[in-house]
């Protein structure tokens, strides 16, 4: 057979990325909305999709949605940027900001995507890695950036998969101390209905991403966008691959975003929903959770990789991070709906009842 050379090189070494899907009866490993839209918002989607033109390129800049979106936070529909989900702009981000010769500092553990964009970019990465309790080590992070080469940096906020938000004053203190993009991954903001918003309009260094995928119910449609600075967006929109949102895409954003009113007593659930199955991993003898204000829990356990089989074996999917680096021994659940999370807690309980008995 006739050879082919090798791809490029920085492709050695890295593994496809693997959301790792099974079938299962309780889909707890992806972090998406446990309730998928609602009829009449659906039947709505439908009216709008049956509108478009399916032989014309949809609007590339999704100037319709861009508006929808930049109006809701007070701002310029020059100043939002519309992606193929907010993985599509994170990428845009790495060629815009990164590339050979540039310097992207990442906190772990957090959003692998993060260190394959600057890997597939050829980014150097720099690593200050968050403290045992997966708080950021504020003081490390400022000494690095002080050094001055530091192109861009994100801070997610709520940490996935560690759960917690990045503190507002730390963030500001980011802000103040470097001329860097500083990148705040808001893609779970909606459950810590906290943002960095306020702080655009005073530092041209800061941008935020959101996405559809999770609050919203549409990881399926494929929808983020970052809001920033005019001149950060029209970077971006320089990398960004022209018609990658498409037509049915911008048109379910847009009944989505403009009924986004409706989504709040869901949102208010899942919170509720998250407390309750926090309450009850604390009461799971060995079982150590970390604080999340997201939709989805990190703990810590002995024997967590036969655990995540256990609750596989009883229909119930979460994500394994057990053998994962500076994630030892975890696991995450997203918050389902109540049967589903009590689903999850009585097969959390046998798995280690057995395991005490077994003793
Ligand atoms: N940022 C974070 C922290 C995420 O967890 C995800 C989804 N897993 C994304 C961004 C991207 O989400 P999407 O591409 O679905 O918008």
């Amino acid at each position: 057979m006739r050879r082919v050379r090798p791809a490029a090189p920085q492709l050695a070494g890295l593994e496809p990325y693997d959301p790792k899907y099974l079938p299962a009866e309780a889909f707890l490993s992806a972090n998406e909305n446990p309730c998928d839209v609602e009829a009449a918002l659906r039947a709505e989607i439908v009216r709008e999709i049956r509108r478009t033109a399916l032989n014309r390129y949809p609007d590339p800049l999704a100037n319709d949605l861009r508006d929808l979106i930049a109006e809701a936070n007070g701002l310029d529909r020059d100043q939002v940027l519309v992606g193929n989900g907010g993985d599509e702009l994170l990428f845009d981000l790495a060629l815009a900001w990164g590339g050979p010769g540039r310097t992207f500092l990442n906190l772990p553990p957090t959003f692998s995507v993060y260190a394959t964009n600057a890997q597939l970019t050829n980014t150097r990465i720099v690593e200050v890695a968050r403290r045992a309790d997966f708080s950021l080590d504020e003081e490390a992070v400022l000494a690095r950036v002080a050094a001055g080469d530091i192109d861009y940096v994100i801070v997610t906020s709520p940490n996935n998969p560690t759960g917690e938000r990045a503190p507002e004053d730390f963030v500001l203190r980011l802000l103040d101390a470097t001329d860097a993009l500083v990148v705040v991954d808001e893609a779970y903001f909606e459950f810590s209905r906290r943002t960095l918003r306020p702080y655009l309009e005073s530092h041209e260094n800061l941008l935020i991403l959101r996405t559809f995928s999770k609050a919203f119910s549409l990881a399926g449609v494929r929808v983020g966008y970052v809001l920033g600075h005019a001149h950060v967006i029209r970077e971006l929109v320089k990398v960004r691959q022209p018609y990658s949102v498409d037509a049915l895409s911008q048109a379910a954003a847009r009944v989505v975003f403009a009924n986004r009113a409706t989504f709040e007593p869901g949102i208010a659930a899942i919170i509720e929903e998250r407390e309750r199955l926090m309450r009850g991993l604390l009461t799971l003898p060995g079982v150590t959770p970390f604080p999340s204000d997201a939709n989805y829990i990190l703990f810590r356990m002995e024997g967590a990789d036969a655990a995540w089989a256990f609750l596989y074996e009883r229909g119930v999917l979460v994500r394994d991070f057990s053998h994962a680096p500076l994630l030892e021994g975890c696991l995450r659940v997203t918050v389902g709906t109540p049967e589903q999370n009590d689903g999850f807690l009585a097969a959390l309980r046998d798995f280690i009842m057995g395991r005490c008995e077994a003793r």
